[in-house]
């Protein structure tokens, strides 16, 4: 498989990660979760008491203490400063943050830098909210994955019972949908299709429906599959 590049947008709960992390396997390709970093960040600034409206000093959490990731057999882990942090950035403390603290645009320099690094050889599958627009707007491949808040609620519900969680399935669906605003309507990279996405509505569809969608995609493009 030639090393291209496959960025993967779109709201919370869409599916992205899940798709683009059995494609980074099929492709034998790094997977980045950007998001992840976001959250590393909100994290941090949680646990430093530094207040989510202060832009300077969440950069400077940044410089501190380096954000990295590890591939293992059982998934991706994510690191700030070498702790293991891969379960705390799924907590509903970082969650119900992110997004102010993703809307500064010195700290999506910051994390937008490590992102094209990544990315820079190619061979990747990243996924985010401004991946085709910013990080990697010469992407070969673009993919824009929307689903209903409905359906988006009730597959994180699933999630959430599948590990014990209980959570209010109208307060789920709220929370998501309260997210999707703030990232769509912040000044610096909202989350918003490329013109040169290829939109794919996952409502109603499978996870092995939505790779074989995205590989058609990769197909239509001229690349080949191996
Ligand atoms: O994808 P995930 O839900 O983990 O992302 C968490 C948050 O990080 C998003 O709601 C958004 O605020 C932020 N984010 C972003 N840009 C990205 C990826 C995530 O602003 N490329």
């Amino acid at each position: 498989m030639e090393k291209i590049a496959i960025a993967i947008d779109g709201p919370a709960s869409s599916g992205k990660s899940t798709v683009a992390k059995l494609l980074a396997k099929d492709f034998h390709f790094i997977y980045v979760d950007t998001g992840a970093m976001y959250r590393a960040v909100t994290y941090l600034a949680i646990q430093h008491n530094v207040p989510f409206d202060r832009e300077t000093a969440l950069v400077q959490l940044i410089k501190k203490y380096p954000i990295s990731f590890e591939q293992t057999a059982n998934g991706q882990l994510v690191f700030v400063n070498n702790q293991n942090v891969t379960e705390e950035i799924r907590q509903s403390d970082v969650t119900s943050a992110v997004s102010e603290v993703s809307a500064h645009g010195k700290v999506r320099e910051q994390l937008v830098h490590i992102q094209q690094e990544l990315g820079s050889a190619g061979g990747v599958v990243m996924d985010g909210r401004d991946i085709g627009t910013t990080v990697l707007p010469n992407a070969e491949v673009k993919i824009f994955l929307v689903a209903s808040v409905e359906e988006r609620a009730q597959r994180r519900y699933k999630e959430n019972l599948s590990k014990g969680m209980t959570t209010d399935f109208d307060s789920l669906k709220e929370a998501i949908a309260h997210r999707d605003y703030l990232d769509s309507h912040r000044t610096v990279s909202p989350l918003v299709q490329a013109e040169d996405a290829v939109k794919i509505d996952t409502t109603g569809m499978s996870i092995d429906q939505v790779v074989a969608k995205i590989q058609e995609v990769i197909l239509e493009k001229g690349f080949e599959i191996t």
